[in-house]
């Protein structure tokens, strides 16, 4: 009998985890460029941390969070999200008082139970970045040169980042006000919907997918965030902008958008792409001053961002063929004392830092090189009686359908040996060979 995997939950599978290894390892070099390091986090967390942080009354903690209780009756949650762990991480280990300033870098799958469609799953991956404690601009300048300089290394063409200020304590109760008096008085236009959200998050009006209110906000714009600015917000998000002009990276202008958790404030942006269809998001992030404080922390600011590693994916499957996963070398032993041998040569030749397969001693020549074909190796090393004898073997180079000039094969050969894969400019690490020879 056959068992399904679960609706929203992939497989990764060879050819295309060569795609996500490639992704994070570029990553990880970008990552270390601007002295970020790793954290591993749990992907269990309490309920209440998400609550607290993303928001009671966003659409991951009212209907999409995976939250279950614990036997002990604990409430728990598969986490929908980043950054509310990295900051209880940061604040549970007391992270700043040796150092205030963390720059914290995670890969790893999250689960939010969303409608699954193209570039939408319920268990998705992401790459994030955190830089936890300053509050000053050139903190969210460094965190969206990194952005760019990531999706320049993934060679992502064509994505667009957006940025948006969204305000503070200060300035957003004003624009909180004037967007809640433009939906009351486009009452009767607004989706059920929004009238919940006018009354529990009103920022929300601002990306409601209903056409309805798509089209009521094309026809009377609401109140923008920017216009309601108080000044150390527009200082702010205006020297964000100067500090990546310097660099040339004019990230275009959002009035409208303001992402769907509530922890951001001031600067907010994100990653479109053409192409990726209705989920055009690759990823998105912000500063989130007052989230430490709120989860036990102290007063200090943060500003991070997340990157969807599905959506990366299908951008890069457009435009990039999967890279191509192949053995360098199968082994070709032919009978019994041949796959001993064979089992002696691959051995030492793994050691040595090749990629190589070795057959299984029985089948017949024919069927090995067939094999050896569909795996796309470039040399086949042969070990007939005939090799066993003279101690010397036979490699044939799969591309120019020919045998390179015969070399020993059995102890001490591994010289040789070498020889022939330089002459085919494929020269491994000396020292293995040797030491294994
Ligand atoms: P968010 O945490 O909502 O800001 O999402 C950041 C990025 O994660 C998005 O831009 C997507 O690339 C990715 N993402 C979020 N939710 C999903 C999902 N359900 N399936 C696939 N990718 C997702």
């Amino acid at each position: 009998m056959k068992v399904p995997s679960v609706k929203g939950f992939h497989d990764v599978l060879p050819g295309e985890s060569g795609r996500w290894a490639g992704l994070e390892s570029a990553a990880r070099t970008v990552f270390t460029q601007y002295n970020f390091d790793e954290v591993r986090l749990p992907i269990v967390e309490r309920a209440e941390l998400f609550r607290r942080s993303v928001g009671e009354t966003t659409d991951i903690v009212e209907k999409e969070m995976y939250a279950f209780d614990d036997r002990d009756g604990t409430p728990l949650t598969l986490r929908p999200e980043g950054t509310a762990s990295v900051v209880r991480a940061y604040v549970e280990h007391a992270m700043h008082a040796a150092e205030p300033v963390a720059k914290l870098f995670y890969f790893g799958p999250m689960f939010r139970r969303e409608r699954p469609q193209k570039g939408r799953l319920r268990q998705f991956s992401q790459i994030g970045a955190e830089l936890i404690g300053r509050d000053d601009a050139a903190a969210d300048a460094e965190v969206l040169l990194l952005l760019y300089d990531l999706l320049a290394d993934f060679a992502v063409d064509g994505a667009e980042v957006l940025i948006n200020s969204l305000g503070d304590r200060t300035c957003r109760p004003g624009y909180r006000d004037a967007l809640v008096a433009w939906g009351r008085a486009h009452l009767s236009e607004l989706c059920p919907d929004c009238h919940r959200r006018l009354e529990q998050n009103p920022l929300r009006l601002l990306d409601c997918k209903q056409p309805a209110c798509g089209a009521l906000r094309a026809r009377v714009p609401p109140p923008r965030m920017l216009d309601h600015l108080c000044e150390p917000c527009r200082d702010h998000f205006a020297r964000v902008q100067e500090l990546l002009a310097a660099r040339n990276l004019h990230p275009r202008l959002a009035p409208y958008m303001v992402r769907g958790l509530d922890y951001y404030c001031r600067t907010a942006f994100e990653v479109v792409a053409h192409g990726l269809g209705a989920q055009n998001a690759l990823g998105g992030g912000g500063r989130y001053d007052g989230l430490v404080k709120h989860l036990g922390g102290p007063d200090i600011g943060g500003v991070g961002f997340a990157l969807g590693v599905e959506r990366l994916a299908i951008v890069l499957a457009a435009n990039q063929a999967a890279a191509p996963s192949a053995p360098e070398f199968v082994i070709a032993p032919l009978g019994a004392a041949a796959e001993v041998a064979g089992t002696v040569l691959a051995h030492r030749l793994r050691r040595a830092g090749l990629r190589l397969e070795v057959e299984p001693g029985e089948r017949s020549l024919k069927s090995q090189m067939r094999h050896a074909g569909k795996l796309g190796a470039r040399y086949v090393i042969i070990l007939g009686e005939h090799e066993l004898a003279s101690g010397r073997i036979t490699v044939r180079d799969m591309a120019a359908r020919q045998d390179l000039p015969h070399v020993a094969g059995r102890g001490g050969g591994a010289a040789e040996l070498r020889a022939a894969i330089a002459a085919a400019a494929l020269a491994p690490p000396a020292a293995g060979l040797e030491r294994h020879a």
